[in-house]
C-alpha cells in the first residue's frame, strides 16, 4: 500500500530529530494513528526513488521488536517515513532516575531480539543504539526504531549533513558496544561518559572511551548476572564481544526471560512522571 500525503491529518508534534520533525498523524483510509518522520535531504529523484525502495522491504518482515513501517514518501526535498505511533516515546523520556534490574532486563531483551532480527532477516546493522531510538507503547511493549535500513539513505545523509560523524567501520560489534552503553544509561539514569560541552572537549571525552577502562553497573542495585552481561558488551575488543546468540543464553537472560515482569504498570507510571516532569518546565 501507497501512502500519500492527502490521506494524512496532522495531529501533533512528537518531537523534533536531527534531521526534521517527527508528527502523530492519522491516515484516513486505513483508520491507523502514526508517527511521520521528515528527513531533509537534497537529493534527485533517481536516488530518491532508490531509498524509497530500500525503505519498502521492511514491508516483506515484521517483528515485535521494531516499530512497524507503514510507507513512505517524498515531497520535495523530503523523505516522510510513516511508522508505528508508540503511545509513550522513547526511552531516553522515560528511565528517570534509572530503571529497576527486571525491568531492563526486559528491554535489554527486547533490543537483543529486535536487533538479531535486523540482521538475521534484513542483514542490516543498526548504527544508533541508544535511549533515543527505543520507544515504547503503554502496553509495554519495547521496539526499536531509526535502524540503518537504506543504504542509499545513509550515504545520503551523510553528504546532506556532513557534521554527523560518520564512520564506515560499524559493524555488529559496534551495536553490541552501544547495547551496552544504553543498558548502563538506562540502569543508572545517566550516560556513562562525560558529555562534551564548553568545558570538555570531543577529544577529552573520545580519549576517556578509548583510553579509559569501560564503564560498570554499580554493585547492590545490579545482581553479578546482570553486571557480567554488560561487562561482556563493552569489552574493549570488539572481537571478544558476545554475539547475539550467545547474549541470548546468558544467565542474565536465563534469569529473567520468563520472568513475569510487569511492563505494562512500568510504561504507564513512567509516563506519567515524564508528563509531570514536563509540565514542571
Ligand atoms: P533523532 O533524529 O534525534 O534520533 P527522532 O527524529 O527519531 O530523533 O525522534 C524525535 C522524537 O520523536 C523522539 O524523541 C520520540 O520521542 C519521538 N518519536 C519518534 N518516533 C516516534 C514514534 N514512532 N512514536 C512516537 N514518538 C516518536
Amino acid at each position: 500500500y501507497k501512502i500519500n500525503k492527502e490521506e494524512l491529518v496532522l495531529l501533533e508534534e512528537l518531537g523534533k530529530g536531527q534531521y526534521g520533525t517527527v508528527q502523530k498523524v492519522f491516515h484516513k483510509p486505513t483508520n491507523v494513528t502514526m508517527a511521520m518522520k521528515e528527513i531533509r535531504l537534497e537529493l534527485d529523484e533517481t536516488k530518491l526513488n532508490q531509498i524509497l525502495m530500500e525503505l519498502n522491504i521492511l514491508h516483506k518482515s515484521q517483528s515485535t521488536y521494531i516499530v512497524d513501517f507503514y510507507g513512505a514518501f517524498f515531497i520535495e526535498s523530503c523523505v516522510y517515513y510513516c511508522m508505528e505511533y508508540m503511545d509513550a516515546g522513547s526511552l531516553d523520556k522515560l528511565y528517570g532516575e534509572g530503571v529497576p534490574e527486571n525491568v531492563l532486563a526486559k528491554i535489554t531483551i527486547a533490543m537483543v531480539k529486535g536487533l538479531k532480527f535486523l540482521k538475521d532477516e534484513l542483514n542490516i546493522i543498526h548504527r544508533d543504539v541508544k535511549p533515543t531510538n527505543v520507544l515504547v507503547n503503554r502496553e509495554g511493549e519495547v521496539k526499536l526504531c531509526d535502524f540503518g535500513v537504506s543504504g542509499q539513505l545513509i550515504q545520503s545523509l551523510a553528504r546532506t549533513h556532513p557534521e554527523r560523524i560518520q564512520t564506515d567501520t560499524y559493524t555488529v560489534q559496534s551495536d553490541i558496544w552501544s547495547l551496552g552503553l544504553s543498558m548502563l544509561e538506562l540502569g543508572t539514569g545517566k550516560y556513562p561518559y562525560p558529555i562534551p560541552d564548553k568545558k570538555i572537549g570531543m577529544f577529552a571525552q573520545l580519549s576517556a572511551i578509548v583510553d579509559g577502562v569501560p564503564p560498570v553497573l554499580p554493585e547492590g542495585r545490579f545482581s553479578a548476572e546482570c553486571r557480567d552481561f554488560v561487562a561482556q558488551c563493552l569489552n574493549k575488543n570488539p572481537q571478544n564481544r558476545p554475539t547475539y546468540a550467545q547474549l541470548l543464553e546468558h544467565p542474565f537472560f536465563e534469569k529473567y526471560e520468563k520472568a513475569d515482569v510487569d511492563m505494562k504498570s512500568w510504561a504507564e507510571q513512567a509516563y506519567s512522571s515524564r508528563k509531570d516532569l514536563l509540565k514542571q518546565t
